[in-house]
């Protein structure tokens, strides 16, 4: 009876080891990212996730798996995707986030008037559009390069309060080092849209491919243009403080489906 019962826990087990890509991102809590695999088939099948179109690659020259971008607002628990028409049920876990609580000086910065509230709308709108970018290229590099040189400092996720004034969570992952450090791309991709925002200051989005974007906030310059196409590690701008800022530092964003999730799983720097 044992023996049957250790067979049953062997047959029962995948056929395959996981691999490299999803060991790497599958951290399937809300602002993470869930790997889903999806089998072999001859032509990569079509995968949506909250009526997005999702990245579906190759792993290991054998099956196809779904690389799904979970926003911040999903609650733990089972959410499903679309492949081929059918769906697909994954779970996720919970994660807590920390608070952080900011002093602005500028209190123009944390309740605008509304000349300014009508310039933010504006360039929301464009940023918007920039994160729904989906083109069929394939990301060069899953495993991003870091964008700078210089230890992490706010983490991805923080509920944030501005002059005690709670405001959206913080979208992206901090580096901080000093002005004029330059910012490298992460992965190859090309230019899709640069602004000089209110919140945002001088900022950078590239489309690595598929829905996999990033965005490069604060910068004091922006070297690039929209239509550039960029190789990975090639520089897009330098470190700087403009926009909503308290001193030199890199603001990263990483995007799938349109969701803004922790870009530290991106480069094997994930903390639960
Ligand atoms: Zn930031």
């Amino acid at each position: 009876m044992r023996l049957l019962l250790s067979l049953l826990l062997i047959f029962s087990l995948p056929a395959h080891a996981e691999g490299f890509i999803t060991r790497l991102l599958n951290k399937p809590v809300p602002g993470g990212v869930a790997v889903i695999a999806l089998g072999e088939a001859p032509q990569a099948p079509r995968v949506r996730y909250q009526d997005t179109p999702a990245l579906v690659i190759k792993e290991d020259g054998q099956r196809w798996i779904a690389i799904v971008g979970i926003p911040l607002s999903v609650n733990a628990g089972t959410q499903q995707i679309d492949a081929n028409g059918r769906p697909l049920s994954f779970q996720v876990e919970p994660r807590h986030y920390r608070e952080q609580r900011i002093t602005l000086k500028n209190q123009e910065q944390v309740s605008p008037s509304p000349a300014n509230l009508k310039r933010i709308e504006r360039e929301l709108a464009e940023q918007r559009d920039a994160y729904r970018h989906f083109s069929p290229r394939q990301p060069s590099n899953l495993l991003f390069d870091r964008p700078v040189d210089g230890p992490l400092s706010s983490p991805f996720g923080l509920r944030r309060f501005f002059n005690d004034q709670e405001r959206n969570p913080h979208s992206g992952l901090d580096f901080a080092a000093p002005a004029g450090t330059p910012i490298k791309a992460p992965a190859a991709g090309q230019v899709i849209l640069t602004g000089d925002y209110f919140f945002n200051g001088k900022t950078v989005f590239i489309d690595h491919g598929q829905g996999l974007i990033s965005m490069f906030c604060h910068l004091s310059n922006i070297s690039v243009e929209v239509g550039d196409e960029l190789a990975r590690g090639d520089v897009l701008g330098k470190v700087g403080s403009t926009g909503r800022s308290t001193g030199p530092h890199l603001h990263w964003n990483v995007s799938l489906n349109d969701a803004r999730i922790d870009p530290s799983i991106f480069i094997g720097a994930f903390t639960p």
